[in-house]
């Protein structure tokens, strides 16, 4: 038994639904193109699961079909109706258990033999088990993780049984920084357990950190920060009563939720594709080492050009952009260009919402008041800006940290950045890059004083005209 595509989308997440959306803006006929997933549900945005989703049920939680892509970029919402209106097959809740990319054929659970001309492989990543730490006891029935909607299913399942309950959430990046707040949200105390000296260790700085701890402390969370997990207490009936660290501490539990990272889904073609930082190797195209094949999402290592270097990138955006620049290049391979990317990071947690653009390397300058609402940081390496963060903006500066972010500026005096804070990005963001040639990756923007207070007056002022405008603008759209 088989079918024939010419497009077949291996995984339906998000970059799958972006990638649908694509290819019928660029007019591929009905017929051409399949998704397969081994989840029953068209793809949806998944960042979602840790936000909306876990809503109590009084504060009207996000759920199917309201959150399908592509409404996170404010894009059509593709229904399980949109993909038979426009003739794209969804091979749904079918698992690929093998790939031959050189006959160009997937072979799913069912039996059944798919054959492509081109492949889309987007099958991002899968949650990383307890198990794979040395530590038993995930099969437990409250232990959640929190990758695709069964598992939002059975945590809001947990979490409902447990009101006022204790919840320990093993992990303190961005999953279990923002399960912590819903669980918070959901009446039940918190007690969040990581190995780092302080959360999100991966992108925030330890003052950062502390601005988000303290604020989660205010709210009831607790933090037993440089340990990790050891066992767990589970009774008779095969639920968790109580997780032990290697401190010798015990917690009790009746709700353990498991943040500790993710694996990309490389399984159906290591030894065929290449691989690089764990995940498959694409060039600017977004295409395989074999012509056929491309990948997107979380699973594509692919090159950043503003960084010169291939990295592999975990986040929403990415999944998004280059999934929708993968069908360009496969549409039009003369005329798409490489991909170039500014790798861009959110989250939501309790009232508070923050961004992150570039990279952060190198020397941190924070700006921002500490004890208020609107905090960042830049990050300056080699004598340029490379990395953009900020709590608490408006649309107009989260765009201002984007742009600034893109055109590395050269800077000089980190003391004066830090002075201007904020400022220096609605500035250098309005100003016209000047392109030397030596490097046309780089803006040399070494600020010369009167010239930058000038423009530093200006962006005061169309930020002031434009915040409120802005503030309504970012409270009335909703993102997943
Ligand atoms: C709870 C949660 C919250 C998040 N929040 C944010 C956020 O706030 N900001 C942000 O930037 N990013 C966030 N992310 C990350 C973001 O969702 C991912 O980067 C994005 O989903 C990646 O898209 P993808 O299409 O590559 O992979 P996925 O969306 O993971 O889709 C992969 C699909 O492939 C399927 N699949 C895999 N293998 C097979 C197979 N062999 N056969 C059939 N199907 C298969 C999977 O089941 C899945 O449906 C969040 C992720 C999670 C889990």
């Amino acid at each position: 038994m088989g079918r024939a595509f010419v497009y077949v989308v291996l995984g339906g997440g998000v970059a799958a639904g972006y990638a649908a959306l694509e290819f019928t803006k660029k007019g591929v006929p009905p017929g051409e193109l399949c998704i397969i997933s081994d989840e029953p549900f068209a793809p949806y945005e998944r960042p979602a699961l840790s936000k909306g989703y876990l809503l109590p049920e009084g504060k009207a939680p996000a759920r199917l079909p309201a959150f399908h892509t592509c409404v996170g970029a404010n894009e059509e919402r593709l229904t399980p109706k949109w993909y038979k209106e426009h003739g794209i097959e969804l091979v749904l809740g079918t698992r690929v258990k093998s790939a031959d990319v050189k006959r160009k054929t997937l072979l799913t659970a069912t039996g059944e033999t798919i054959s492509y001309k081109i492949l889309i492989i987007a099958t991002g990543a899968r949650a990383l088990k307890l198990e794979e730490f040395g530590v038993s006891g995930s099969d437990a029935e409250n232990v959640c993780y929190l990758r695709d909607l069964a598992d939002a299913n059975r945590l809001v399942n947990v979490m409902q049984s447990c009101a006022g309950g204790n919840a320990v959430v093993i992990g303190g990046g961005y999953i279990g920084m923002e399960c912590a707040a819903s669980l918070v949200i959901n009446k039940i105390n918190v007690t969040m357990v990581f190995p780092e000296a302080h959360c999100m260790a991966r992108l925030f700085t330890p003052k950062i950190a502390t601005y988000y701890e303290n604020y989660y402390v205010s709210k009831g969370v607790k933090f037993i920060k440089g340990t990790v997990l050891s066992s767990f207490d589970i009774d008779s009936s095969g639920k968790v009563t109580a997780v032990n660290l290697r401190d010798g501490s015990r917690l009790p539990a009746d709700v353990v939720v498991v943040g500790i990272g993710i694996r990309p889904n490389t399984g159906l073609f290591e030894g065929q594709l290449t691989l690089e930082k764990v995940g498959i190797k694409v060039n600017g195209q977004m295409q395989t080492t074999n012509n056929s094949v491309y990948a997107v999402g979380d699973v594509a290592a692919f090159p950043v050009k503003l960084f010169g270097e291939t990295r592999r990138l975990e986040h929403v955006d990415s999944a998004r952009k280059s999934a929708r620049h993968a069908v360009a290049a496969i549409l039009s391979p003369d005329k798409a260009d490489d991909f170039d990317y500014l790798p861009f990071f959110y989250s939501r947690v309790f009232t508070l919402s923050w961004q992150f653009y570039g990279d952060n390397t190198g020397e941190a300058v924070h700006f921002g008041d500490y004890s208020g609402n609107t905090i960042g940081a830049y990050w300056i390496n080699k004598g340029q800006l490379v990395g953009s963060f900020l709590e608490g903006g408006t649309k107009e500066e989260y765009e201002a940290i984007a742009k600034a972010t893109r055109l590395k500026p050269a800077v000089e005096d980190l003391a004066e950045l830090e002075r201007q804070g904020l400022e220096f990005a609605l500035t250098i963001s309005k100003k016209p890059p000047i392109l030397p040639p030596a490097d046309q990756t780089a803006t040399t923007l070494v600020l010369d004083k009167p010239l930058y207070a000038w423009h530093a007056t200006a962006g005061v002022i169309v930020a002031a005209s434009v915040a409120a405008f802005a503030y309504w603008y970012g409270r009335r759209r909703r993102r997943w």
